[in-house]
């Protein structure tokens, strides 16, 4: 066996032995670096999560300003027409 077989982990290196090795994807990580990766993408899907919720928050907020400005600006509208002709 050559030191180009032992397996390292993808995050910190460290070469894996047999019980300290997770398997995430094509790559291997030791546990700890594993566990932290785990919190890292929950955290990052949560994020994901919430931003789509920002994003539609925002939407709903630009539809309901344009009915508003409809609502504002054309009774205004039909009120100036006359008075301009
Ligand atoms: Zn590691």
């Amino acid at each position: 066996m050559t030191d180009a077989a032992k397996e390292t982990c993808a995050q910190c290196s460290r070469e894996l032995e047999a019980d300290d090795r997770v398997a995430a994807g094509d790559r291997a990580f030791c546990r700890s670096c594993y566990r932290s990766l785990r919190a890292e993408l929950e955290q990052v899907a949560e994020a994901q999560s919430a931003n789509i919720n920002y994003v539609n928050a925002a939407i709903g907020a630009v539809l309901g300003g344009l009915v508003i400005a409809l609502a504002l600006t054309l009774p205004l509208g039909l009120e100036t027409h006359p008075r301009a002709s």
